[in-house]
């Protein structure tokens, strides 16, 4: 697995695809539709057959490839946006909302049932359709998230240097961090790179 999955709602696994988004150098992990689709498959919204289909067919499309990514980002970011100002107690603004609607209307993708030799096997019609429904499902996640009572739970991380999002699950509601694992060992690892710059 290339991808952490630590916050507890697939819509804030996905907006955290990006890390310490006030920094200049931000951590943006999805630099290519390949990273977009490896996140998808990694977040169990991909078979590995459909996400090599997908792959194949952006492959063949650099400029198509380009524009999904665009929006597989621009839905990142504007998720990033909601939950980060719910996190910090910000009310989520009705332009937000219906960014969040536009976003929704677009068709979730189409799948499909087929006989094959011994059994029935699903099929998506087109092969961005697999790519089109796992943004749907992250975008229904945001959804129910934003109407559940879970909401008053999403946190940002206590690093300065992290920023990710999680729902706080714990019982006296003490969660602070989002994984010391991985967390932690990225700030040793940017402690450690400003060291050695300081060094020179
Ligand atoms: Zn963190």
């Amino acid at each position: 697995m290339r991808f952490e999955f630590i916050a507890g709602a697939l819509c804030l696994e996905f907006a955290n695809t990006v890390h310490n988004v006030r920094a200049e150098d931000k951590g943006e992990e999805l630099h290519a539709i390949a990273d977009l689709l490896q996140w998808a498959k990694e977040a169990g919204l991909l078979s590995s057959a459909d996400h090599d289909r997908v792959a194949a067919h952006y492959n063949r499309n650099p400029r198509k490839a380009a524009a999904a990514l665009a929006k597989g980002t621009a839905i990142r970011d504007l998720l990033f946006s909601i939950f980060a100002g719910i996190a910090h107690g910000r009310p989520v603004s009705s332009r937000r909302l219906s960014e969040l609607n536009s976003a929704m209307a677009q068709a979730p993708g189409r799948l499909r049932v087929h006989k094959s030799a011994d059994r029935i096997e699903t099929a998506w019609t087109s092969a961005v359709d697999g790519l089109q429904q796992a943004l749907f499902a992250v975008l229904a996640s945001a959804a129910e998230l934003l109407a559940s009572d879970r909401v008053g739970r999403i946190r940002q991380c206590a690093s300065a240097d992290c920023t990710w999002l999680f729902v706080d699950e714990s019982r006296n509601r003490s969660r602070r961090w989002c994984d010391m694992s991985v967390c932690g060992n990225r700030m040793k690892a940017r402690r450690h790179y400003q060291r050695a710059k300081a060094a020179q």
